[in-house]
């Protein structure tokens, strides 16, 4: 269980996070919906230690994790991660991609991070594709790995920021196919997104950004047919 209280960010004078209070349950998938500029990037990277926030405690079942670099690459390794606009390391093979972070972080033998690797091209559909490279791919392709690599990190959870929103329409559905897969393997999933069916169908809480602060939570259902909060009710109004 991951928690978050009273989290705080400071761009110079810039008060991006104003107050995040959030729980992440083991085996659940929360979504975190909000309008563009509402701070859902800079909260995911807060959470992943990519960004650091000035105030605040993130707990990872139980234990605030300490100030020091070393506890946030420990927690770091622990938590992946997939970008909007993908990340691949452009001058290696979809494999090589893959195998990066076990051969490099987790010091795993190049054939055994090859062999677990490859069965996680496989889950997402891609073993035709392991000596491509990224440029050869389409995007959904590309997200496809980029969710194969974190996997092959066998990390605890796996935060996504706007993963099909850089995507052609045509290419949204086969990698939404592949994170409702995860989801109903008990994968703890974090999943910044516009895809309100998504959110709608797999997501156990839905959380609702504005302004740097949360300003409802709740199941989808309830969250998104009966919001309390008239920001809420607003912003539902514009996108569904
Ligand atoms: P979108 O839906 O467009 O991705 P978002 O909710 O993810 O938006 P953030 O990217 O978290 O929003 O940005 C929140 C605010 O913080 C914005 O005003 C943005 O300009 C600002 N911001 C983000 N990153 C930085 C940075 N590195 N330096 C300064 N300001 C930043
Ligand atoms: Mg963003």
């Amino acid at each position: 269980r991951i928690s978050v209280r009273g989290l705080h960010k400071w761009f110079g004078d810039l008060h991006v996070l104003r107050g995040i209070d959030m729980d992440v349950v083991r085996s659940e998938v929360v979504t975190v919906i909000g309008a563009s500029g509402s701070g859902k990037s800079t909260f995911l990277r807060c959470l992943n230690f990519l960004e650091h926030a000035q105030k605040g405690i993130i707990s990872v079942d139980g234990e605030p994790v300490p100030d020091s670099e070393r506890a946030r690459n420990a927690l770091r390794a622990r938590l992946g991660m997939v970008f909007q606009h993908f990340n691949l390391f452009p001058h290696m093979t979809v494999l090589g991609n893959v195998i990066e972070g076990p051969t490099q972080v987790l010091g795993r033998s190049r054939k055994e991070a090859e062999e677990v690797g490859r069965a996680y091209l496989a889950k997402v559909g891609l073993s035709d594709k392991e000596q491509a490279w990224p440029s050869q791919l389409s995007g959904g392709q590309k997200q496809r790995v980029a969710i194969a690599r974190a996997l092959a990190m066998e990390p605890e959870a796996i935060l996504f920021d706007e993963p099909t929103s850089a995507l052609d329409p045509e290419l949204v559905g086969e990698v939404l196919s592949v994170m409702r897969e995860l989801a109903d393997e008990g994968m703890t999933m974090v999943v910044v997104t516009h895809e309100m069916g998504f959110a709608r169908e797999v997501a156990d809480t839905v959380h609702f950004m504005d302004q740097g602060v949360v300003v409802e939570s709740g199941e989808p259902q309830a969250l998104f047919t009966e919001p309390t909060q008239a920001r809420t009710r607003e912003f539902l109004g514009q996108i569904l």
